[in-house]
């Protein structure tokens, strides 16, 4: 072995060490996440070491009579890991640089209102009444989820990832705007991108309006900032089923994400 490699797992070791999850915690939570299943021994160790550096960095703050666990904490810092797993090294960010532009994760036990009172209804009429949501995060503001919606269920064709849904709208402001397009790799084409995600926004729009079965949540076709949020839960909860529906959106995703879970 060089004696780059030798230095190189010496620090993975010391760093693992000082990760914050203890080993019966990190299996106690990752046997209640069938996503974490896929990675292979070798990355959930990795994984587990990227977790360890997001509960460091992030603070989780449990409002409204939620009560944070361990297994919690563990949960949601492993599901950021998973979004930037792929992201080690890329453009001479760290997988952890992905994440700077937020520093907080506030944790409500069930879905919380909005707080906007007056909401502009398609239509133009003003609505007054304030919604419930699952999760919500702004440029300048830290990530908010519900965790009754977060928690790790087992895996649907139609996915719903309330956390990793509000990451994708935190790597989409990364670069200024929130239009569905985070900024990208190096190795990869801004018309790739924007041709495939046209092509399936459009293609969402038209099943709606012609009342066929929407080929994902519905709730993308609201614009792409919410296509791309939309479609990130898809391609880790269900990359088979995102695959088959949108192909060159999986593509793309797996091209930005660098990772690829679909097995054909
Ligand atoms: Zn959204």
């Amino acid at each position: 072995m060089s004696l780059f490699k030798t230095i190189q797992r010496v620090v993975v070791r010391q760093r693992l060490r000082q990760s914050k999850i203890p080993l019966r915690l990190w299996h106690r939570t990752i046997a209640n996440m069938p996503m974490v299943q896929r990675y292979t021994a070798q990355e959930r160790l990795q994984l587990r070491l990227l977790a360890g550096e997001v509960l460091r960095l992030k603070q989780i703050v449990p409002v409204q009579g939620m009560v944070l666990t361990d297994e919690i904490r563990v949960t949601l810092a492993t599901q950021a890991a998973m979004v930037v797993f792929g992201l080690e090294s890329v453009n001479q960010f760290s997988a952890l640089d992905w994440l700077r532009n937020w520093n907080h994760i506030i944790v409500y036990p069930t879905p919380f209102r909005n707080g906007r009172e007056n909401l502009l209804s398609p239509n133009g009429l003003v609505m007054s009444q304030s919604a419930f949501q699952s999760g919500e995060t702004s440029h300048q503001g830290g990530i908010i989820i519900d965790w009754q919606d977060d928690a790790p269920h087992p895996l649907r064709a139609h996915a719903n990832q309330v956390f990793m849904h509000e990451m994708a709208h935190k790597l989409d402001m990364l670069d200024g705007n929130t239009n569905g397009h985070p900024p990208l790799h190096a190795t990869m084409k801004e018309s790739d991108w924007f041709s495939a995600f046209e092509v399936a926004f459009e293609t969402l729009q038209l099943q709606i309006n012609y009342g066929q079965s929407p080929a994902i949540n519905p709730y993308a076709a609201t614009n792409a900032a919410e296509f791309f949020a939309v479609s990130t839960e898809y391609f880790f909860e269900s990359p088979e089923h995102l695959k088959r529906v949108f192909p060159d959106v999986y593509r793309q995703l797996c091209l930005f994400y660098k990772q690829d879970f679909a097995k054909n």
